[in-house]
């Protein structure tokens, strides 16, 4: 029996009704560092994987009642194995293994003598960590490519091919549930002439101030994207006027002072236009409203909000 479990390329142990260790195979020390020597007649099979002395899958597996016992210790990490009738298999990550920790995937079945009755159980690992790291991987590279497809690169607000998309699930979202939506729409003040002073560089310095300021100054329901060249919108769901926060944006980019790469101080402000969302809208009817509002703080001089009073749709 030892030879022919010796013989086995997946590191596997066997323990004994008393949960002492009778077979620890030779793979099972390479992957553990652990020999048969020191492991064989003990019940330190806990040792490789955890810091303190708990019961393995497989003493898990000795104790009547499995499910409740192997859920408790390996909580949705394991399930029943497919193939073998009382076996558990589950996935999980040992910090304490390696330098850096690893992830091993182990199953533990029960074995039984002839008229059934079992007489121990026997777990089999095997270190999954590259095939776990190729997964987290991908799943960060598939996360960051997301992002980078929603995101403006210039102001990292999201983009305008994202905001169709949100303001339709927004939108959505108030005829299901009745919530409150408002758009304000942002517009810097005279930017072309600061363009035509100061060069093209420089204008993107500011888009990408501002952006930052936009975020800096979000509520954690609100999103922000930039629309078009120097436009930027917010979306503010549950919010039935969203001048406060639009002022904190306007004041603050009020304040706020560019240096150019002559050490030149300019200042630029914004105008903005918010609509409610009203029952019947749609993106096109609710932003043409904004749009209308923003116009409208343009007309009266600038550096202002606008709230549309109006709160019908327009057609
Ligand atoms: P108003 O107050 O009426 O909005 O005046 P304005 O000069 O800002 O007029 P408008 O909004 O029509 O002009 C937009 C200008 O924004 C035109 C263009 O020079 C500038 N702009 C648009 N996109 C970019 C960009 O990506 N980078 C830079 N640097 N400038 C941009
Ligand atoms: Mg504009
Ligand atoms: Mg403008």
């Amino acid at each position: 029996m030892t030879q022919l479990i010796d013989k086995i390329a997946i590191p596997t142990f066997v323990i004994n009704k008393d949960r002492v260790i009778t077979h620890w195979n030779k793979a099972l020390t390479q992957l553990t560092g652990l020999t048969c020597d020191e492991m064989i007649g003990t019940r330190n099979q806990w040792r490789p994987f955890y810091t303190t002395s708990r019961p393995t899958m497989a003493d898990l597996i000795l104790e009547g009642n499995h499910s409740q016992t192997v859920d408790q210790f390996y909580r949705n990490k394991c399930r029943p194995c497919d193939v073998l009738e009382g076996a558990y298999a589950a996935e999980d990550f040992f910090p304490e293994m390696g330098d850096e920790g690893e992830w091993l995937s182990f199953t533990a079945s029960p074995v039984q003598d002839e008229s059934g009755v079992i007489i121990g159980a026997i777990e089999t690992l095997v270190n999954v960590s590259d095939r776990k790291k190729a997964e987290l991987e991908l799943i960060r590279s598939e996360q960051l490519y997301r992002e980078l497809s929603i995101t403006d690169e210039l102001t990292k607000l999201y983009n305008t091919r994202f905001f169709i998309q949100e303001i339709e699930r927004e939108i959505k979202r108030c005829e299901r549930h009745n919530h409150d939506l408002s758009v304000c729409m942002f517009d810097l003040d005279l930017f072309k002439p600061v363009n035509d002073s100061y060069g093209h560089v420089f204008g993107d310095k500011v888009l990408e101030g501002f952006g930052g300021l936009i975020k800096r100054h979000l509520r954690t329901t609100d999103s922000a994207f930039r629309y078009g060249g120097e436009e930027f919108v917010i979306l503010m769901p549950f919010t039935p006027d969203g001048s406060v926060a639009a002022e904190r944006i306007r004041t603050s980019l009020e304040k706020a002072v560019f240096c150019t790469d002559n050490h030149e101080e300019v200042k630029v402000t914004c105008s903005a236009g918010i609509a409610r969302y009203v029952s019947g809208d749609d993106d096109k009817s609710l932003l043409k409203r904004a749009d209308t509002a923003l116009y409208q703080s343009k007309e009266e001089g600038r550096n202002r909000i606008t709230v549309c009073k109006k709160q019908t749709v327009p057609w």
